[in-house]
């Protein structure tokens, strides 16, 4: 069985990086943040959120994947 040597721990995209100011391969994972509301007795909400890191620079772009 032969397999290709790619990283194969997550997904890899290729993205411009805001800091190298260049595309980079990115390695992409999603994550569930917990937001606080303003109601104290409210439920907290999980919203799971796209990150992106640059290996570059280490730069890290999250961007929430629910709008709503
Ligand atoms: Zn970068």
């Amino acid at each position: 069985m032969a397999f290709d040597n790619n990283d194969s721990h997550g997904n890899q995209r290729v993205e411009s990086c805001i800091n190298c100011l260049s595309e980079t391969p990115h390695r992409v994972t999603i994550e569930l943040r917990t937001e606080s509301p303003t109601n104290d007795n409210a439920v907290f909400s999980r919203e799971p959120y796209r990150v992106s890191r640059c290996p570059m620079c280490e730069t890290t772009t999250s961007q929430r994947m629910n709008n709503g």
